[in-house]
């Protein structure tokens, strides 16, 4: 039975090109009686970019409990509601996903209006296989409930997608190097946008790359998953990896010595510990 109630709509919108925005979503944002946004100034310089006027309400993840029962209160008074976030699809490392759930269970109807996310979007890009993966956001951001959440997954055989903010790159792919040893690996970088990169190779060689380009801009790391679901040898063990390391250094005018110092030292290991694995 027809109860009268709007929808809740989640538009996904651009993640950085604005010309990713589907015909639909700017239809949909038009025709909404009210679009409830992450940050409501960045929603209106979107809005204002496709020349509509709308009311704006914020919807973030520090006030989203208090204002979901307002939301829900205007759905069933029969206003439709647009959800969007600052970039991509509304509830994906966003807020969102409270709001459909208790839609759903007060029998609002929620639909979505699908684009952009840049999970999805890097997965493809990545030339790692799409056959099967993981989506696991941030991982947390203390360093041992990461290293955890790693092991974990370690013997995860799908392709591994993960966000990640750019001060925390550069010891997260470490942490990913010392826990999944020598995968592939590829950094999809400002995807949409002017700077867009993405650069692909093993975890080795892009812990090196990064340490003489400082990581700059929004990143997703794809990481290809277990072989045969067997956890990998942590990479103390991978005698290659730790030997590429050391020669990037070499390369770069370190002496030997200096290069397994500062190998050691990119690796959160002891200098004996390189020197074991170069020599086992
Ligand atoms: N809801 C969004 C989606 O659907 O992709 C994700 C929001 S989450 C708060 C933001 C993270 O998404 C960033 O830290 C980065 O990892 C990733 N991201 C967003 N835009 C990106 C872009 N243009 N290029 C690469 N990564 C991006």
């Amino acid at each position: 039975m027809d109860k009268g109630y709007g929808t809740l709509y989640l538009v996904a919108t651009p993640i950085g090109n604005l010309e990713d925005i589907t015909y639909r979503a700017v239809r949909i944002l038009s025709e909404a009686d009210l679009v409830a946004a992450e940050d409501t100034r960045r929603t209106l310089k979107l809005l204002n970019h496709l020349q509509i006027k709308k009311p704006l309400i914020s919807y973030h993840d520090n006030n989203r409990l208090s204002r979901a029962d307002e939301l829900v209160e205007r759905l069933k008074n029969g206003e439709n509601i647009a959800l969007v976030s600052d970039a991509g699809m509304p509830a994906i490392s966003d807020p969102g996903e409270e709001l459909v759930s208790i839609c759903i269970q007060e029998g609002i109807p929620v639909t979505v209006i699908p684009g952009c996310t840049a999970a999805l979007s890097a997965l493809v890009v990545s030339g790692l296989s799409t056959k099967r993966f993981a989506f696991e956001g941030f991982l947390p951001h203390r360093r041992n409930e990461r290293i955890k959440r790693l092991k974990e997954l370690s013997g995860e055989e799908r392709t591994l997608i993960f966000y990640e903010a750019p001060h925390r790159i550069r010891s997260t792919l470490n942490d990913m190097l010392e826990v999944f040893g020598e995968r592939q690996c590829a950094l999809a970088r400002e995807l949409t946008k002017l700077h867009e990169e993405v650069l692909r190779g093993s975890l080795p060689e892009l812990v090196s790359k990064l340490e003489t380009e400082p990581p700059r801009g929004e990143f997703v790391i794809i990481v290809s998953g277990a072989v045969g679901g067997q956890k990998k040898e942590p990479f103390l063990m991978t005698q290659t990896g730790v030997e590429e390391l050391v020669h990037h250094y070499q390369e770069q005018g370190l002496s030997r010595m200096e290069a397994m110092k500062q190998a050691a030292k990119d690796l959160g290991i002891s200098k004996r510990d390189v020197y074991r694995s170069l020599n086992q």
